[in-house]
Formats: structure tokens, sequence, C-alpha cells
């Protein structure tokens, strides 16, 4: 089974005016273990793509199933649960929970994810350590700059090692140095196994991926492999 896949999706924003055609009818299959870069034009439909593949925005018509499962009929707390159980976001805006510190915030998922207190510990202190934040741990989200709050969204959406996880620009406000981070974390965690779909428009970030799908005016107009490095001899 994949662990997301949507078929003939279909989005159209009515706004006022003229209905806005954001998604076009996009087949995606996301196998479990891959890592699959989104690109495109800015409003090529991607960001609103990423958002009905985790129930954020409703579709207007089309299938999205997770983890085998249908998700498109859901209703909202059908989604919220999905969501806690499968399904792990990060995004340019990211809302931690402000009166918590960050070490609950990571831990958090993982705990209403059925973890015991000790693995979700345990959890939070490697993805706190491989970004670079061990020593945030307990300090409020207030406290933090944009770019390690950002990260720190990173962590929790990692917290319970969800079926798919969903970013959408997740280095956007980032520096080099915390940009490499991210990297690497997303890297490491799928080599691991971790299934990603991750929006991006930087050549470089989407290098990490198995497979980059472009799409232009809210339509896939290629989707394949990415050929790993020459090897140099
Ligand atoms: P991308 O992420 O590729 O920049 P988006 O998914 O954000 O593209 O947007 C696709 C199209 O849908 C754009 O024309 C955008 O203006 C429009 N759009 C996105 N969100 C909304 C919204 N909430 N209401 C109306 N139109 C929207
Ligand atoms: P990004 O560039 O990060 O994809 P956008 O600028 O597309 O973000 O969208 C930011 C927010 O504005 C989103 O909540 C999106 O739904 C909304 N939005 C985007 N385009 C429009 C639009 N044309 N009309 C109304 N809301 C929009």
């Amino acid at each position: 089974t994949a662990a997301v896949q949507a078929v003939n999706l279909v989005k159209v924003y009515q706004t006022g005016g003229l209905p806005v055609h954001a998604v076009r009818g996009v087949d995606l299959r996301v196998d479990r273990g891959e890592f699959v870069a989104i690109m495109g034009p800015s409003g090529s439909g991607k960001s609103t793509l990423v958002h009905m593949l985790g129930g954020l925005d409703g579709r207007t018509s089309g299938e999205i199933w997770v983890d085998g499962k249908r998700a498109d009929t859901l209703n909202e707390s059908g989604w919220a649960i999905l969501r806690r159980q499968k399904i792990g976001f990060v995004f340019q805006f990211f809302n931690l929970v402000a009166n918590m510190t960050v070490a609950d915030n990571v831990e958090l998922p993982a705990l209403l994810g059925g973890s015991t207190p000790r693995h979700a510990r345990e959890r939070r202190e490697y993805l706190l350590g491989e970004l670079g934040l061990a020593d945030k741990a307990d300090a409020s989200p207030a406290q933090l700059s944009g770019g390690e709050q950002q990260r720190v969204a990173l962590a929790r959406a990692l917290a319970n090692q969800p079926q798919v996880l969903l970013a959408d620009e997740p280095t956007g406000n980032l520096d080099s140095r915390n940009t490499r981070d991210v990297l690497r974390l997303l890297g490491e965690v799928h080599r691991q196994g971790q299934t990603i779909v991750m929006v991006t428009h930087d050549a470089r970030v989407a290098g990490l991926a198995d497979r980059l799908v472009t799409l232009l005016d809210g339509m896939i107009v290629d989707d394949g492999a990415i050929a790993p490095p020459r090897r140099r001899t």
C-alpha cells in the first residue's frame, strides 16, 4: 500500500470573483520510505496539494488515501485523529504551544500517539540534539528565534515517527547553517525509513529526495527519479 496517494485530486478556490483552479487533477502515489520533492513556480499549487494531503484544506473532488485508507471522506475529527496517528507536518508557519517548554512541545505528539514517557523523552533528546537545540529544551517558544522555532516544529513533526512527513518549505526561513542541520536530519530519518513529501523551491534541497515531482498550473508535468550523483573514479 502507498503511504499517501492522491487520485484525480482537484481544488478550486471560490473567492468572490473568478474561481481559482489551484490543483487540476493530480495523481500522485508515494510509496513507503520514498522521499518526494515537489517543485514548481509560485502559484502552481504545491502548498494547496500538500495541505489537502494532510486534510488542512478541503478538496473539491478526487480521492486521498493515507496508509491504505480512504481519507478524503473523513470529517474534521476523523482527520484530527489521522494526523495524530499517521501524519507529521512542517510548515513555514508553525504553531508551537506557547505556554509549554520546547521539550514538552516535542514530546506531546509522541505521548498522544501512545509512546511511554521514557521513549518520548529519548526521541525528543535525539531530535533536538540532531538539530542543535539540546540546550533549548527548557526554553519557551517565545524565547527562540524564528529559525529555532522552525527546527522545533520539525522535531515535533518527527516525534511520532509518522507514516508520512509533509513539509512545506521546511528550510524557507533558515540560514545556511540551519538549513544544513535540517537537511541532515531529513536525510537521516529518510535512511531510517521515514516517508517524506516536501515542497521546496530550492534545487539543492530537492537534491536530497529520491524523486522529483514538478507542478505547473495545478498539474504534474514531470515525475521521475532523481539520478544519483555520478561516481568519480
Ligand atoms: P504554490 O504553493 O505553488 O505557491 P498555492 O497552492 O499556494 O501555490 O496556490 C495555488 C493557486 O491557488 C494560486 O493561484 C493561489 O493564489 C491560489 N490560492 C491559494 N490559496 C488560496 C486561498 N486560500 N484562496 C484563494 N486562492 C488561493
Ligand atoms: P506559500 O507561498 O508559503 O505557499 P502562500 O502565499 O501561497 O504561501 O499562502 C499563504 C496563505 O495565504 C495561505 O493560507 C493561503 O491559503 C493563502 N492564500 C494564498 N493565495 C491566496 C489568494 N489568492 N487568496 C486568498 N488567500 C490566499
